[in-house]
């Protein structure tokens, strides 16, 4: 599954933020209940309105959506790629994830200490941000010594590598995260297998007081500027408000959201962002027993996506019987579509659209 990484200073609402998105998947999939599978990570059905359209029209009896995993980085002080708070342990979580989700602290509140003592999401931001790429400019410092001896033989993978090495030092030492390095097509695959901390894409939080939940405030303005200089995404959100949402049902829910304001809790567009940022997007399986929602990578091929649910139906594959989201909805379903001739037979090479509705055909 994709993994986002939720870090940020103490105290600046991470694990209200959290508990909130865990509450709300078990409230929302009865059939897929919020597993914990270590205490920090949460595994989340991702909103996906067209579900509930495609099940009714092809009578599903269940709806199944797709997951994703939101983990609790907690620990973060300044000092950490020194091996300060929880330092490593730290790093190491943040290694394994897919984006960076920053929960930035836009709420005054005299009653909540801010390790800085003052509020300043900017100067937070930078503050984590810091360390991050001084453990990788130290990993990469370390990792040259040897790629260099190597280079010097006609070791190519070696030279190549340093190459890449020395596009992230080069952007560490400007003061810049990684992610700012130019990368070619070719070179995406090694310099993913750096496992930069910094090459991560990245989404801001902007965590609000209460009253602020639907406009923002100067702090969450800040922080919308910033992620816009960043090419990152920015989500406004009160965590505050959310965890008082996740225990409501629906209906209180839809009550709730009316006075503050909101067309729909926060977590839905932070998860839809995070969904955005990991450069995802959806294709559906739709039939009497269920609608289900996949994940596939934007430009997989039908093969890839087929693999999705099965490594068989990929190994196997022969051709995806095939109709768009809006010709399946317009058409009212696999039969209407199919006379209308909307039902496309794709190959090997297809590339999968949002929204797809699919039925793969494989060997076995
Ligand atoms: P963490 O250390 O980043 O995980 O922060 P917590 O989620 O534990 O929150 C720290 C404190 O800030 C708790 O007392 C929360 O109730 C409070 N807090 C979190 N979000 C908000 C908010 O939006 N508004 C206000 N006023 N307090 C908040």
């Amino acid at each position: 599954g994709f993994k986002c990484g939720i870090v940020g200073l103490p105290n600046v609402g991470k694990s209200t933020l959290f508990n909130a998105l865990t509450k709300t998947a078990a409230a929302q999939a009865a059939n897929y209940p919020f597993c914990t599978i270590e205490p920090n990570v949460g595994d989340v059905a991702v909103p996906e309105p067209r579900l509930k359209q495609l099940a009714e029209i092809a009578g599903s009896k269940e709806i199944i959506p797709a997951r994703m995993q939101f983990v609790d980085i907690a620990g973060l002080v300044k000092g950490a790629s020194q091996g300060e708070g929880l330092g490593n342990q730290f790093l190491a979580n943040i290694r394994e994830v897919d984006a960076v989700v920053y929960v930035l602290r836009c709420f005054d509140d005299d009653d909540v200490t801010h390790v800085a003592n003052k509020i300043d999401p900017i100067a937070d931001f930078e503050t984590v941000e810091t360390e991050l790429m001084l453990a990788d400019l130290e990993s990469l410092e370390k990792r040259r010594v040897n790629l260099e001896k190597k280079a010097k033989g006609q070791d190519k993978e070696a030279k190549a590598l340093l190459l890449l090495v020395d596009k992230a030092l080069a952007e560490l030492r400007e003061g810049n995260p990684a992610r700012n390095a130019e990368i070619s097509e070719e070179e995406k695959k090694d310099w993913a297998g750096l496992q930069l901390l910094t090459a991560k894409p990245v989404l801001f939080v902007a965590n609000v007081d209460e009253a602020s939940a639907a406009d923002g405030n100067a702090y969450s303005k800040l922080v919308e500027d910033r992620a816009a200089k960043e090419s990152a995404g920015a989500v406004v959100i009160s965590a505050k408000i959310e965890s008082e949402l996740a225990q409501l049902s629906d209906e209180e829910q839809a009550e709730y959201l009316e006075t503050i304001g909101l067309e729909e809790p926060g977590l839905n567009r932070l998860i839809s962002a995070g969904f955005d940022l990991l450069g995802l997007q959806t294709y559906f399986t739709v039939g009497p027993k269920e609608a289900r929602a996949w994940t596939v990578k934007r430009g997989a091929t039908a093969p890839q996506a087929a693999g999705v649910i099965h490594t068989d139906f990929e190994k196997g594959f022969i051709r995806a019987e095939t109709i768009g989201f809006d010709d399946y909805v317009a058409l009212k379903g696999e039969q209407g579509a199919k006379e209308a001739g909307k039902m496309r037979l794709e190959g090997k090479e297809y590339i999968v659209q949002d929204g797809d509705v699919m039925h793969f055909r494989f060997n076995t």
